[in-house]
């Protein structure tokens, strides 16, 4: 079963040399066996605890602790999934652990971020003693979060001002400045910080760092109350003169003098030099998937409803214009998956995103989740507009996927570039 292949954890995720593998539209045994699995968490642990975690806006550690119990919530899941040839493990986890509930999937999922943030960046001893240290172990858990969006660098990440100078004599890194809507910040064990280390060379001068455990000087800021996913916890994260030693610098001295120089010199930086950008354009496709997780939970429920609520002596789903809303919703959900799908397998493959493909995927079934929810609460009627019936959650849950990991004004920017080699601003 794809989720229980051996794993080395000490070894890191073995991602280079990748087999070419052309996916097919119909999934194989492990996937649909990982599908089913997930899936079977998601109706029978996540689902259930939706409506309480949303109201309370707590980070729901009892629901996590499952997760960690059954393996969802390890290392060795997410390894497994990075193993994946075919790139489509992630986006079906995803799928499915949201459409039982997106504030509790984020709060299981939070961490992979910070994972995907080493991952991306880190040397393979990096990877092997960090990212463990982010999940830690049933009845011991520890949480990771990607601490890169300021008050004044939100899309505009070259606008960044967390400083990270260093500190020659001690070997130390020492970190300054305010981090925000960091996902797990400030309740997390290990914060991986994005910091300006020239502020001359803007995107190019910055580098990311891990935060150990119970390091002095980080601390929590405010905790965001939100519109949606309110189970997942969204804070400040203040650095105030935090050292680390150099050991927590990812990719190492060595590496980070060598582009400062060759960017110094005006070399031509590769695609994904910049720290924060290299992450997200692992993580796009996935969170795709999280968000048709939510449109398809509220496309069903809306479907079901359809079908059993009669006005005018019959059943609703039999006015076109009820029918013709749910062709368009199953329609779009599919369309997303495939855009998804194709995303995960090119960035697995190695292949070039020469039309942002990542990008689209996150762009149309972001928006997609928004207007299918819209949909759905449109087909309940009074019923969607309350908290009795789910959609009215997935509908507030759907709208951060337009705003998060790149608003969709930011996708169709990167998206417009690539197609057009314009510099469009
Ligand atoms: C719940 C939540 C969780 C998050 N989790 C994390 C996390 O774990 N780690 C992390 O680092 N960050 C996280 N973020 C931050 C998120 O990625 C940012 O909110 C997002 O990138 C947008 O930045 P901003 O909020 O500063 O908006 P701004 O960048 O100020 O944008 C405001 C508006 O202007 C538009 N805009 C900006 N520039 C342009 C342009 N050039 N052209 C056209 N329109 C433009 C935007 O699209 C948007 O509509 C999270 C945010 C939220 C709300």
């Amino acid at each position: 079963m794809a989720r229980a292949r051996a794993h080395d954890p000490t070894a890191g995720p073995a991602v280079g040399n990748v087999r070419h593998v052309t996916p097919s539209f119909e999934l194989d045994q492990d996937h649909l066996d990982l599908r089913t699995w997930v899936h079977d968490f998601a109706a029978e642990v996540v689902r259930p605890a939706a409506a309480e975690w949303d109201e309370r806006e707590e980070f729901p550690w009892p629901v996590v602790e499952e997760a960690a119990k059954v393996g969802l919530y390890s290392v060795d899941f997410i390894v497994t999934q990075a193993l994946d040839e075919t790139g489509l493990g992630f986006p079906i986890t995803m799928e499915e652990l949201f459409w039982g509930d997106a504030g509790i999937g984020l709060s299981i999922v939070g961490t992979s971020l910070a994972a995907a943030g080493v991952r991306a960046n880190g040397t393979d001893e990096q990877v092997a003693e960090w990212i463990p240290a982010m999940y830690g172990a049933p009845g011991d858990l520890k949480l990771g979060a990607f601490c890169s969006s300021e008050p004044d660098a939100g899309s505009d990440v070259g606008a960044m001002r967390t400083r990270a100078t260093y500190d020659e004599a001690g070997d130390e890194w020492v970190l300054n400045g305010t981090k925000t809507w960091a996902t797990n910040g400030g309740i997390a064990d290990v914060h991986v910080v994005t910091a300006v280390v020239d502020p001359e060379l803007r995107t190019r001068g910055q580098a990311s760092f891990v935060v150990p455990p119970g390091t002095k000087g980080l601390s929590q800021g405010q905790k965001f109350h939100k519109h949606g996913i309110r189970a997942s916890h969204t804070a400040e994260v203040v650095l105030d003169q935090v050292r680390v030693p150099g050991r927590c610098l990812l990719g190492g001295k060595e590496k980070l003098d060598a582009r400062l120089a060759r960017a110094r010199e005006g070399a031509s930086s590769k695609a994904g030099s910049n720290a924060s950008m290299a992450t997200f354009e692992r993580t796009r496709p996935a969170v795709g998937a999280q968000a048709i997780g939510i449109a398809r939970a509220a496309y069903e429920v809306a479907l079901d409803y359809a079908r059993t609520r009669e006005q005018f002596g019959k059943p609703i789903i039999e006015n076109q214009a009820i029918a013709f809303s749910l062709a368009d919703m199953a329609t779009s959900i599919e369309a997303s998956r495939l855009l998804v799908w194709r995303a995960a397998w090119m960035a697995r493959q190695g292949k070039r995103f020469e039309q942002a493909e990542g990008s689209m995927s996150k762009l149309f079934a972001g928006e997609t989740a928004v207007r299918v929810t819209g949909q759905a609460m449109q087909i309940l009627g009074g019923n969607g507009f309350t908290r009795e019936y789910p959609v009215e959650r997935m509908a507030r849950d759907a709208r951060i996927y337009t705003i998060f990991e790149g608003t969709s004004e930011i996708q169709r920017l990167v998206i417009a570039r690539s197609i057009s080699g314009a510099p469009i601003r």
